[in-house]
């Protein structure tokens, strides 16, 4: 709530959003928590850009649009950035889409420097002068990451908008990523004051760092789960930003991500095969079924069947998993890995599925119908991140009662309880990260799996019974929304 009753305008800004521009997490979060914060009585606005084939998507899957007769400016570089306003309400939220000339390259690119880093900052300004395209604005910008950490820098030291009062938000959805790139010529072209870069703000050894600068100028910062926000003040996590995050600790929390449990719904989920739920587990056996035929293996087979869906790259840990395949393969299980990633992380996955063709499948590629079938047809998640934010996939394994083996870090530690506590728990959790701690954990789960159907159903329904949505989580934004109105 305002001071004046009325409800709490936030416009989130984000470059990711499912299902139209998912490239992770951020993506997801980003394309379900507006919903879940409208239903709590917040004027939630998504503000995204329109990459390449983004309203080819929006169109493909039906939803209307219209443009908005006036476009977007914003003053970067020596020139007008314009884009046109492409509305639409998606499941009910209003969602501008800014179609430009910007914005036609890829998402992110490998390589950051001035000229790759400047779309996300003319997306930020955009994002900012939006409200003068059209009519409504908003009390608080809620930004995601280091591709819209320039709009908190910008409402502090932008020549321009540090006039304008407004407050931001930035959320930290991985601190590994945080756009940093030489300084030369973006401190004159991006129109911030030049004191704004020394130590103490956007500064990083010489370079610029987004992100850094971000979580400095932000009203308030939040993470995506409470032991992340705990994590990332320590040199073992984020080393050299830890200080600043330790420094900004009092604006910092941790707020845990919810799944869109509408879309992950094993008893609704059309990409699989059999439906099932809670109180019947029956279609699970002909997804398992479906799944194994899909990698070339024993539809028949009884062998547990370990999945993974992921990026593959070094925060996942899967040189442990390609390090463990003589291991994983004597205990008899199928592992199933579906991704894309660095080429070492990739080539270490096939040369383990050539060295056991009769347990290890890699899908390679991004897929999404076949992640779903992932999650429903497997026994075992296998999740051995190094570090974690907040981790969804973990939880989407629950709904669909495949049970995680994961690292205690981050939000896996926050979700994820090990069976064998006196309490009892969902998985199995392992702390040490090398092949022995993993591999702990993963023959527990095997043996379980092998020897106790009974506790293993149990297990199972723990999992599918958990709540997921982001009713909770959904209400401590709006918490801090109203906190930051007083
Ligand atoms: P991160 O954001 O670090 O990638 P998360 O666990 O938070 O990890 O979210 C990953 C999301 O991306 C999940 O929805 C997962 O299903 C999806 N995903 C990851 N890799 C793939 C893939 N290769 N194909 C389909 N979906 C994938």
């Amino acid at each position: 709530m305002t001071k004046s009753g009325s409800a709490v305008k936030v416009l989130f800004v984000t470059t990711e959003l499912a299902p139209f521009s998912k490239v992770g997490g951020l993506g997801d979060v980003a394309g379900s928590l507006p919903k879940a914060l409208r239903q709590a009585g917040v004027d939630v606005r998504v503000v995204t850009p329109a990459w390449p084939g983004v309203l080819e998507r929006v169109a493909a899957l039906g939803v209307k649009t219209t443009t908005v007769r006036a476009k977007v400016y914003a003053a970067y570089d020596w020139r007008i950035h314009s884009a046109n306003i492409i509305k639409a309400s998606v499941d009910g939220v209003t969602t501008y889409f800014l179609d430009a000339e910007d914005y036609s390259g890829s998402q992110y690119p490998s390589q950051l420097n001035f000229w790759s880093a400047s779309p996300f900052a003319v997306f930020c300004m955009q994002a900012l002068e939006l409200k003068n395209a059209i009519d409504w604005e908003p009390d608080i910008y809620h930004c995601h990451d280091w591709t819209s950490a320039f709009l908190p820098c910008a409402l502090a030291w932008h020549r321009h908008y540090r006039q304008t009062g407004g407050k931001s938000i930035m959320t930290l959805h991985n601190v590994a990523y945080q756009g940093i790139f030489e300084p030369y010529p973006f401190l004159e072209a991006s129109g911030l004051e030049p004191w704004s870069f020394n130590s103490s703000t956007m500064e990083f050894y010489g370079q610029v760092n987004l992100l850094k600068g971000g979580i400095v100028a932000a009203t308030a910062v939040t993470t995506v789960s409470p032991t992340y926000a705990n994590e990332i003040q320590t040199y073992e996590s984020t080393r050299e930003l830890s200080g600043i995050l330790y420094q900004q600790r009092s604006k910092l929390r941790g707020i845990i991500n919810g799944l869109d449990v509408k879309f992950w719904d094993p008893n609704g989920d059309k990409s699989i095969p059999a439906k099932f739920s809670v109180k019947d587990l029956r279609g699970k056996a002909a997804c398992k079924k479906a799944l194994l035929e899909r990698a070339g293996f024993d539809p028949n087979s009884e062998a547990p069947v370990i999945v993974c869906v992921s990026r593959l790259v070094e925060q996942k840990g899967f040189d442990m998993v390609f390090n463990a395949a003589g291991q994983i393969a004597e205990t008899g299980a199928k592992l199933l890995i579906l991704g894309s990633g660095n080429d070492w992380i990739e080539n270490g996955i096939i040369q383990a599925s050539e060295a056991y063709p009769q347990s290890i499948k890699l899908f390679r590629g991004y897929d999404e119908p076949l992640s779903h079938l992932m999650y429903a047809g497997g026994d075992i998640f296998l999740m051995p991140s190094v570090f974690e934010p907040c981790g969804l996939s973990q939880m989407i394994s629950m709904r669909y009662g495949t049970v995680p083996v994961v690292r205690e870090v981050g939000g896996l530690r926050d979700t994820v309880f090990d069976v064998d506590r006196p309490e009892g728990g969902n998985g199995f959790t392992f702390l040490t990260c090398d092949v022995d701690g993993m591999m702990w954990a993963l023959r527990r789960a095997v043996e379980r799996y092998n020897n106790n159907k009974v506790q293993w159903k149990e297990i199972m329904l723990e999992g599918m019974r958990e709540d997921f949505t982001w009713d909770k989580s959904a209400g401590l934004y709006k918490n801090l929304y109203d906190e930051l109105m007083q």
